[in-house]
């Protein structure tokens, strides 16, 4: 029998046999640097003279490995291959399925610190963030194998005497899946297994700057036993063979997860017809986030410089559900943001390896040269109050960096930056503090640090965002606990780790038979 669903627990570092379980994790990933990886397509491997080099972040000077790289050509090679494997896919059992998915997650389960470790070299994680990540990739395999086994019979629906109704959910297609590097493991593989276990077969187009630890995913999926063909892997240029995959007629659905302009794009272009295309394509998006946290004056104050710092800083604020704002009532501003100074300055950062540095890199020089770029900007918006520099020598380190005394609608409290910065903004009162964290395009994440209960019945019907936490940081969503996704610009507000996440995936039909 199925086990009721438990999400994985977080490992424990302060043990030395964890620790040393993660050394001996990145020995393994230290076996295996450099080497050359290839496309998965129909399960044939397939390598390219083009190649995309992923290199650590921490020290530029360090290849993890050389990723086949798509073309055209080889993309709608891969889409017939999808094309071809929905025949059979469709009609697979959904236990067969879920346990393709159960298995995965025995194995990365029991690999669980290479992967870690992989993503501490390949994404600059701190351990515990990679740790945090590569527990979630486990979680999401986990909930949508059990998810699948709920929802495969339909939902009852009412039948008349001599006649029998069924309402059941059958698989869409083909589904392009666009993966980010900020959660290279756990936002890649929930998405692909989302879409694979409901039924439809997928084209994997994981982030350039992550793409070898998507390699490695897809090794797991084989090793479970998926069939071939169900899952493609085709890392690519997001101009070239993104657009042309999410362009095509046979693409049933795309899942994004990214930037709100690149979300836009595939958007709008999903919704053109193209020649041959016999139906209205479905986006999943998962876009930005311009995330706050409301302090108000009844409230406890440490919590809310301690929930300010983790949520700002952790994995560098590269998270869409970073708080990248936060909005503090004026009786006590001054004194919330000199503790959050305080905590600031003391936090370490370098190379993510050594595990007693809270905060390692910036994913690459474009990220690097844009966070820079806002660094310059907050100092005329506002007053430079930690951090502020930056050193890309040997990797892509910036400060954990606050400005203090912005206006609301200052770009540094409006765009996202996606980057170790936050912005401080003095409101009077609870209702100006929610007004001010409402005054976004954006609507993921939000936290609200208070004591009055009648504070948090008002943040909970007015601040609009799709996860709200109360008396936390607001990052940290536990698949099947916090079902995560957001409104607005964040995106469709398909909540992954939701209990409806696979119906997404899905479209229900009616049948009704006479007797
Ligand atoms: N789910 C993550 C969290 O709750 C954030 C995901 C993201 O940044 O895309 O922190």
């Amino acid at each position: 029998m199925v086990q009721p669903y438990k999400h994985e627990p977080f490992t424990d570092f302060t043990a030395e046999e964890n620790r040393k379980a993660y050394l001996d994790g990145l020995k393994t990933v230290e076996g295996y640097l450099g080497k050359d990886y290839h496309l998965l397509i129909d399960g044939e491997r397939v390598t390219t003279e083009d190649k995309i080099v992923s290199i650590n972040p921490s020290n530029k000077e360090e290849v993890i490995g050389r990723v086949s790289k798509a073309s055209i050509e080889l993309a709608e090679k891969a889409m017939q291959a999808a094309v071809k494997a929905f025949k059979t896919w469709r009609k697979a059992k959904p236990e067969m399925r879920a346990d393709v998915l159960f298995k995965a997650a025995a194995i990365i389960r029991r690999r669980k610190h290479e992967f870690s470790a992989l993503l501490t070299k390949e994404a600059g994680k701190p351990w515990r963030e990679a740790d945090a990540d590569t527990a979630e990739a486990i979680d999401f395999l986990e909930y949508y194998a059990r998810q699948i086994l709920t929802i495969k019979n339909g939902v009852p629906v009412n039948s008349r005497p001599n006649e029998f109704n069924r309402y059941e959910y059958i698989p869409l297609g083909v589904g392009v899946i666009i993966s980010p590097w900020n959660f290279p493991l756990a936002i890649m593989a929930g998405t692909t297994v989302a879409a694979i276990v409901a039924g439809n077969t997928v084209l994997l187009k994981p982030a350039s700057t992550t793409p070898v630890v998507a390699a490695k995913f897809v090794e797991v999926m084989e090793e479970a036993g998926l069939p071939k063909g169900v899952l493609n892997f085709v890392p690519g240029s997001g101009a070239e063979v993104g657009d042309y995959l999410v362009d095509h007629k046979d693409t049933r659905f795309i899942s994004f997860t990214g930037s709100r302009d690149v979300g836009l794009r595939i958007n709008e272009r999903a919704s053109k017809l193209n020649k041959g295309q016999i139906w209205l394509k479905r986006v999943i998006a998962e876009m930005g986030g311009k995330d706050t946290i409301v302090v108000d004056h009844e409230a406890d104050l440490e919590l809310a410089a301690q929930a300010i710092v983790s949520s700002a800083f952790s994995f560098s604020g590269q998270k869409c559900s970073a708080c990248s704002r936060a909005v503090v009532v004026a009786e006590v501003y001054d004194q919330v943001l000199n503790r959050v100074i305080e905590l600031t300055k003391g936090l370490s950062i370098g190379n993510p390896e050594d595990h007693n540095h809270f905060m390692g890199p910036v994913i690459d020089q474009g990220a690097f040269n844009k966070i820079m770029e806002y660094v310059k900007i907050g100092q005329q918006e506002g007053r430079l109050a930690a951090g502020g520099e930056g050193d890309d020598s040997k990797g892509y380190f910036i400060k954990p960096t606050i400005f203090a005394d912005l206006e609301p609608d200052s770009r540094l409290m409006q765009e996202e930056i996606f980057g170790p910065v936050a912005g401080f903004t003095k409101a009077r009162d609870f209702s100006h503090a929610l007004e001010i964290a409402n005054n976004t395009e954006y609507g993921l994440t939000g936290a609200v640090i208070t004591k009055n209960r009648d504070k948090i019945q008002q943040a909970r019907e007015d601040f609009h965002v799709g996860n709200l936490y109360f008396n936390r940081g607001c990052t940290g969503a536990i698949v099947g606990y916090q079902p995560f996704g957001g409104f607005n610009m964040s995106g469709t507000d398909s909540k992954a780790g939701g209990p409806d996440y696979l119906l997404l995936h899905m479209q229900a039909k009616t049948t009704s038979e006479m007797f």
